[in-house]
């Protein structure tokens, strides 16, 4: 299903979601005729949430989405009235969540003709979802759901069932450095970022200004040289990465601290005030929780770099470096599950097998060119 590409941008509001063009040409398209839920998936940070901000805006502005006025710049911004973002405030999502959004989905539209209910987060539903299973599928005639997931866990099969899906998928890393030199950024500092992006765009963005991120994969690629198997090493390694992580947050917080001077701007010069500081407020918690996420598993993928670069000159130590692999992706995958990561890692980290210190690139005698080691932290 292609939508016809219009003349001229109708759909501005969906200018702000970069490397998905088919999901846009989708969501356009669904928006003139909208059934009552959708679901986007799409892993950490790939731009769901900010395509269903931009859908909920095309499906409340009179154009489809013009990107200027007032309904959409509200909903853009996670502050329309009748676009209401819902979200776990804890780990999973809470009866009294659920409740909540029965009773929101129920309310006629404040303003316009139709309300659109963003339920994000939603893997994490768990036992919830079939308490919600009636509203999603049955919403009144007004009421449109978009329903953001990461991925589609067993507790969300029926309610995906009931939704039109569509995917997000990582954006290549190709494409990623495109976009931010597209937008002003050095191509050298474009490479770096979209390598330790993990297909996110906003990640991809948010690390290209980032300084710090050059002494962070160092940190975590010579951790197995500080490890000696005792739990006081691993401890101490441990808990200097996850300083880092921390560290790591301030320009996101920074970005934080500017949308909330605009939030403020606005509700002075339009005298409106609603439920955008709360939503704000929620929608930031979640995006300091998925920064957190997303480090630990850049983190734990350049610790896995470091154990495979090993593999190929690797003797008898090569069941070690494959169990260490194995134990690496299996706490990536963990942390999925929301688990307490100072225990996680520490635990990762006692298990792993210390590394010798790194050598320049041909040290061992393999045939690497001169310069282009695996080294790239410079
Ligand atoms: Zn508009």
């Amino acid at each position: 299903m292609t939508a016809p590409v219009p003349d001229h941008p109708v759909g501005d509001a969906f200018a702000t979601v970069a490397g998905h063009p088919d999901v846009v040409d989708q969501l356009r398209a669904a928006a003139g005729r909208p059934v009552h839920a959708y679901l986007l998936v799409g892993p950490d940070g790939a731009g769901a949430a900010g395509a269903a901000r931009a859908f909920a805006a095309a499906l409340l502005c009179r154009d489809g989405g013009c990107g200027h006025c007032r309904d959409c710049r509200l909903a853009l911004a996670g502050d329309h009235p009748d676009a209401l973002t819902f979200a776990p405030e804890g780990a999973f999502l809470r009866m009294s969540d659920a409740e909540e959004i029965a009773r929101a989905a129920a309310r006629s539209p404040l303003e316009g003709d139709r309300k659109v209910l963003i339920l994000t987060d939603f893997h994490r539903v768990q036992r919830v979802g079939p308490a919600l299973l009636k509203t999603i599928e049955e919403p009144p005639d007004t009421t449109v759901f978009v329903v953001v997931a990461d991925s589609i866990p067993p507790e969300l099969v029926t309610i995906a069932s009931r939704c039109v899906r569509v995917e997000l998928a990582p954006v290549p890393e190709a494409e990623l450095v495109e976009l931010l030199v597209a937008g002003g950024a050095d191509p050298g500092d474009s490479q770096v970022a979209a390598q330790a992006a993990g297909g996110s765009v906003e990640r991809a963005r948010l690390l290209v200004g980032d300084t710090g991120l050059a002494g962070r994969r160092e940190a975590w690629a010579r951790a197995p040289e500080r490890l000696d198997g005792s739990g006081a090493a691993a401890c101490g390694v441990a808990a200097e990465l996850l300083g880092l992580v921390e560290a790591a947050a301030e320009p996101l917080r920074r970005a934080h601290a500017e949308e909330e001077a605009a939030l403020q701007e606005r509700a002075e010069a339009t005298g409106e005030r609603g439920g955008g500081r709360a939503q704000l407020e929620a929608s930031q918690r979640r995006a300091l929780r998925r920064h957190r996420s997303e480090e630990l598993r850049f983190g734990l993928a350049t610790l896995a770099g470091r154990y495979r670069d090993q593999l190929a000159t690797a003797g008898p130590e090569l069941a070690a470096l494959l169990g260490a692999l194995d134990a690496i992706n299996a706490a990536a995958a963990a942390l999925v599950r929301n688990p307490n990561e100072t225990l996680l890692l520490q635990a990762l980290l006692v298990r792993l097998p210390p590394l010798p210190e790194r050598q320049p690139p041909g040290f061992l005698g393999r045939s690497v060119p001169q310069g282009a080691g695996s080294d790239q932290n410079g």
